[in-house]
């Protein structure tokens, strides 16, 4: 894990260089469209003085954190009845000598088999498309992303919306964006603390990873989510166990646009609009007829969210809807409080988009935090932030950020050869 030392030793170089960016609200943040001024980082003093009580940002969430009694007494409800199933392969992805009967598949591994049915009884099935059909279950991996003003922008251009699956760490380095999901009537799910293998970590590694996942979007948004998607889709039912005690629905997919795979190379430009192509031609002949589809796509880059935006216009003539994935589940209470309400999908078709939800104002983040959870605060210990990406590529065209490359991409290699 090399990169996350060099992307905090660029940040504080371009702290320094540039100083401290002004940012006090999720509205300010969202009205930045300079991509230089959009991805500084900054301190939110709220979320900020708080970090100490989650795990390092990027770093594998190993343990439950000393003194954290409410993390420990859930972990306490269920940790004896665990499936006990070992761990498969290492956190980066390597399961070189894994030893696993694919064929028989016992512990429904999706990365061994594509198994979306969990053999341990009580288990439900991972969503892997969705129940109304000429629809996509829309959404988007590994945000929130410094630079996704001009995507977000658009997305509400075009009065869409979408489920995001945001990484806990970018949650905290970035809680402004991450409330803009919210403002914007997004969908949040959580997609692990650090975006590890999740069948290698260990029962409390798992549970840590989504625990503070779930706990950093409640801090930073006020809502507490209640789906999750396993990176790489590397869940098997010991994970989904560890899940669903969360109170979290597997969210899988079964198109890939490879779209992350840009970024090193391993595919064309051209080859991921063929690959969002082939998945329009599968709608044209009639495959969602019945069903509808979830395609993978990240908030991950410049590349992703432009080709996002250029496949929009696309997808929306050939597919009769594109909703959230809750909204097509017809889940109208996407997270834990009942005060926010998400359109059934009679409702949202018909162009119903408000929820009666509300944005957490800074005020509200800290006594939220204060009244929800243990931890001890702290001051900040650093004005500067290691998981902002710092790495600005100014160019023409609609979203003009770049993103240093994250662990994400030496992960996705390894697990690239199972991808649809
Ligand atoms: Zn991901």
């Amino acid at each position: 894990m090399h990169l996350p030392t060099s992307l905090f030793l660029l940040g504080l170089t371009a702290a320094a260089v540039r100083g401290q960016v002004t940012r006090t609200s999720e509205k300010d943040e969202a009205a930045i469209h300079d991509p230089d001024t959009e991805c500084q980082p900054y301190v939110y003093p709220p979320v900020e003085k708080l970090k100490s009580s989650f795990p390092a940002i990027w770093e594998y969430a190993s343990k439950i954190l000393p003194n954290d009694s409410a993390a420990q007494a859930k972990y306490a409800s269920f940790k004896d009845s665990i499936p006990n199933i070992a761990p498969k392969g290492t956190l980066s992805g390597d399961i070189t000598g894994v030893k696993y009967d694919s064929n028989a598949d016992p512990d429904c591994w999706w990365t061994g088999s594509l198994c979306v049915t969990p053999k341990l009884a009580g288990l439900k099935p991972d969503i892997a498309d969705v129940p109304e059909p000429k629809t996509i279950g829309y959404g988007f991996d590994d945000g929130p992303h410094c630079g996704h003003n001009v995507f977000y922008d658009y997305l509400s251009s075009k009065n869409q919306t979408a489920t995001m699956f945001y990484i806990g760490s970018n949650v905290l380095s970035l809680p402004l964006e991450a409330q803009r999901a919210v403002a914007d009537g997004h969908e949040i799910c959580v997609h692990t603390w650090s975006h590890n293998a999740m069948t290698a970590t260990s029962d409390e590694g798992a549970f840590a990873e989504l625990w503070y996942s779930i706990q950093a979007v409640k801090l930073v948004t006020g809502y507490t989510p209640t789906c999750w998607r396993p990176p790489f889709g590397d869940v098997d039912d010991r994970i989904r166990y560890i899940a669903q005690q969360l109170n979290l629905e597997t969210i899988i997919w079964k198109f890939d646009s490879n779209d992350w795979a840009q970024a090193d190379g391993t595919q064309s430009a051209a080859q991921v609009q063929q690959n969002y192509d082939s998945f329009m031609d599968k709608a044209k002949q009639g495959q969602f007829d019945q069903r509808g589809a979830i395609i993978l796509t990240h908030e991950l880059n410049n590349f992703t969210m432009q080709t996002a935006i250029n496949n929009y216009p696309k997808l929306a003539a050939v597919f009769d809807h594109i909703v959230p994935v809750a909204v097509a589940q017809n889940k109208t209470q996407p997270y834990v409080e009942a005060d926010y309400q998400f359109p059934s999908f009679a409702e949202y078709v018909s162009g119903t988009r408000q929820t009666n939800g509300t944005i957490l104002t800074s005020a509200s983040v800290s006594a939220s935090k204060s009244s929800s959870q243990t931890g001890s605060a702290s001051a900040p210990s650093s004005s500067s932030d290691p998981s902002v990406i710092n790495k600005q590529n100014a160019q023409s065209g609609a979203v003009t950020n770049s993103v240093t490359l994250t662990p994400l991409a030496s992960l996705v290699l390894a697990f690239g050869f199972f991808w649809l």
